[in-house]
């Protein structure tokens, strides 16, 4: 059995701060003096998001998975600590090239979606937002406004490959059951009380919660349905800064309005042409 574990960062164990989530202060508006807490504080956030992962392997191996792949799959993915690697999995990094959610193999299983955040615009959502959270885009699939758990999701689902697991706040959880029903494993490691600020569960608590739904997941293997919607998928973006809407460029893409552009896109797998 093959599971592939694809890990953000926003959605893992006592992360709550976009400055966390990055060592690139600029990029999240810092001044400059402010880089080396910056740095610390980002060095540490790897620490929390090695341990989410751990945790996840453990539960993966209790469960007699014998080959398990682990995509770096946030912002620059380099974010992995490769001391703290479990020795019994295998791990992507570095850039995607054109390979379905930077590696994903067509013979797995399953794939969990580890330390995920809601969707822009989630009241509770800690870190929340989709793709951007600095061009504040929103996506809608076939009419349906989607986040990036349900982006991953489709695209697995070109492979008919389920998600079984999603971890992250519990709006991300609601937004798991909402997409793909109860049979999906929801394991929540805090709770939002606003986009920077959340009630956190300990790590020593969530490994043992992570390592338990991922032993869970996959005794529900076979109840979990790849998702799949209508093809050709009507896709709509629409971003907040209407400047960067103005340099915008996609082969396909119609505008709409200032905000908003739409392209058909014949294969879900393709869904990052409108990105
Ligand atoms: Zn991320």
């Amino acid at each position: 059995m093959k599971v592939f574990i694809f890990a953000d960062m926003e959605g893992a164990t006592g992360i709550c701060r976009f400055t966390q989530t990055s060592d690139k202060p600029n990029s999240q508006g810092l001044p400059p003096h402010e880089k080396m807490v910056n740095y610390s504080s980002y060095r540490e956030a790897c620490h929390l998001l090695m341990g989410d992962v751990n945790a996840c392997v453990e539960g993966l191996l209790d469960a007699g998975v014998d080959d398990i792949l682990v995509r770096d799959g946030h912002g620059i993915p380099y974010n992995f600590i490769p001391d703290l690697m479990h020795p019994r999995a295998r791990y992507i990094v570095g850039d995607w090239g054109s390979l379905p959610l930077g590696g994903l193999e067509h013979d797995c299983d399953a794939i969990i979606l580890l330390c995920h955040h809601a969707m822009a615009g989630t009241p509770d959502g800690v870190l929340c937002h989709t793709q951007s959270p600095s061009r504040g885009d929103r996506y809608w699939y076939n009419g349906r406004e989607t986040g990036e758990i349900g982006q991953e999701a489709l695209i697995a689902g070109h492979f008919d490959i389920p998600v079984i697991m999603v971890s992250g706040d519990e709006a991300a959880c609601r937004e798991t059951r909402a997409f793909f029903g109860e049979d999906v494993v929801t394991v929540a490691v805090k709770k939002g009380l606003a986009r920077e600020g959340a009630i956190l569960l300990p790590p020593g608590v969530t490994a043992g919660l992570i390592r338990a739904g991922t032993h869970e997941a996959l005794s529900r293997i076979g109840r979990c349905k790849p998702y799949k919607i209508d093809l050709p998928i009507r896709a709509r973006l629409w971003m907040a800064d209407v400047e960067k809407a103005n340099a915008f460029r996609r082969e396909g893409a119609g505008r709409v309005d200032e905000h908003t552009f739409e392209m058909e896109i014949d294969r879900a797998v393709d869904l990052f042409r409108l990105c």
